[in-house]
């Protein structure tokens, strides 16, 4: 294909940059190309998996949400480190004044992109910093240990990064063919840019979580960034789907005790990992789908040897690309081959209910097993003034962004074992340029994300 033509396509996407969807089920009836687009990659594929899912022509098309396109305003920017307050967010000040004083003096690390650079750290971790020890017991008092591993034996908490991702029709229409539900960590500029999508995680039945707002390391920030990292993934998930998170996971993992306790004071458990299967880290730093495949594969060996039979485990995988998404599909079944149960991480702690609006419920754990896998996930929560939905998939009506949508809940109690080696959270913004399409926001689809799509398209 020739660049000329490459623009041209570029240019018919970005004069059609509006989709037809108007709710969460009209956006999940969207077919994909066909399952064909996720049998094994072509060569070429190389390089369009790290663009969209399937047909970029439907189902990831801009599309507005009114209720995001009128709350832009009260948002930082799509995929930009948070680090401010916004000014006219006065429950966003009050929440933070009122822990800001006893924050823990920590300095914050490296860089937002790596907060390893330039850190000088004592080799007593006195931070308890995931990064430097997998530390997963904090130092300090008050704080409780992060979530690891799952309690129930021979049972795999089952949890994916990075979502919602506007291509995952075929992905989750799998997870719903299984009867299997998962947690998904939650992108807050990926919310804002897919809420529909966001929407078919309540749905489906699947737990959300937070994964910050634009996936930088964490102990990178400032105080107020944490808080404002935390705050508008919140704010984001509740807006768009009426429930508020009482969970979230650090990129890459990266999370010490003052990022903790910024977590903590919004009602956040820490939840992180102990085998990685480095999915999303495909394509670059030398790991291969073979790499991927090993990695499943040996933590696939462990369980087969009786390595959970008295703790169960949490696997760090992706609602990230292509590759991910068809790996994990790959491996669902012989994941269930050597695990007992296959559960969302709340299931797993018996976390009936995971969100601040008790009216929303998932199953136990013996509710799970027994092959009730969904209470009133599809009713997202209805209690609160700001949103509401129906199991038919209608949208909340209208959001009030001056709301408070979280506050210091009590986290819940819970123990982690010490860590075994993992390699952590790798992935970066791969999939921030589609992110940057912000669809159902104001901003027109750009022309050079019209471009990486059409690019998708070769
Ligand atoms: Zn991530």
């Amino acid at each position: 294909m020739t660049v000329l033509s490459l623009l041209g396509l570029a240019a018919a996407v970005y004069a059609h940059p509006q989709a037809t969807r108007t709710s969460e089920a009209t956006e999940a009836a969207i077919s994909s190309t066909s399952s064909a687009s996720l049998l094994p990659l072509p060569a070429f594929q190389k390089l369009t998996r790290k663009c969209v899912h399937t047909d970029p022509s439907t189902e990831c098309q801009p599309y507005t949400y009114p209720p995001v396109a009128q709350a832009m305003s009260s948002f930082p920017d799509i995929w930009e480190y948070a680090a401010k307050i916004l000014p006219g967010d006065a429950a966003g000040h009050t929440k933070y004044a009122s822990f800001n004083a006893s924050i823990p003096k920590i300095a914050p690390k490296g860089t937002l992109t790596d907060s390893t650079k330039g850190t000088t750290y004592s080799d007593s971790d006195p931070d308890c910093w995931w990064t430097y020890s997998n530390c997963v017991k904090p130092k300090l008092s008050g704080l409780v240990p992060d979530v690891s591993d799952v309690p129930e034996p021979r049972t795999l908490g089952y949890g994916f990064d990075d979502g919602p991702y506007c291509g995952h029709n075929v992905w989750y229409d799998y997870l719903s063919s299984q009867n299997q539900k998962a947690t998904m960590f939650y992108i807050g500029s990926n919310v804002m840019s897919y809420p529909l999508e966001a929407q078919r995680a309540i749905t489906d039945g699947h737990e959300i979580c937070v994964h910050t707002w634009s996936h930088n390391y964490m102990t990178a920030t400032s105080n107020e960034g944490a808080f404002a990292e935390l705050w508008y993934s919140l704010k984001a998930i509740k807006l768009v789907t009426g429930v508020t998170a009482t969970c979230w996971r650090p990129p890459y993992g990266d999370v010490d005790d003052r990022i903790r306790y910024i977590a903590a004071q919004l009602g956040l458990e820490t939840i992180l990992w102990k085998y990685d299967t480095d999915d999303g880290s495909e394509g670059s730093d030398g790991v291969t789908p073979a790499v991927v495949q090993k990695n499943y594969d040996d933590f696939i060996t462990k369980a087969s040897q009786g390595a959970f039979n008295t703790v169960g485990a949490i696997l760090l995988t992706h609602e990230l690309t292509n590759f991910t998404m068809q790996t994990s599909m790959d491996y669902h079944p012989k994941l269930l081959q050597v695990f007992d149960h296959i559960v969302p991480i709340s299931v797993a702690q018996n976390k009936t209910t995971p969100y601040l609006e008790t009216n929303y419920t998932m199953p136990t754990f013996a509710e799970y097993i027994a092959g009730t896998t969904q209470t009133n996930g599809s009713t997202p929560a209805s209690g609160s003034s700001s949103a509401s939905a129906s199991a038919s998939g209608s949208l909340p009506a209208q959001v009030n962004p001056g709301s408070p949508t979280a506050n210091g809940a009590a986290q819940p109690s819970d123990s982690s074992p010490s860590p075994s080696s993992s390699s952590g959270e790798r992935t970066g913004k791969n999939n921030g340029v589609v992110g940057r399409l912000q669809v159902g926001s104001a901003t027109p689809l750009s022309v050079f994300g019209a471009a990486v799509l059409a690019f998708c398209w070769l």
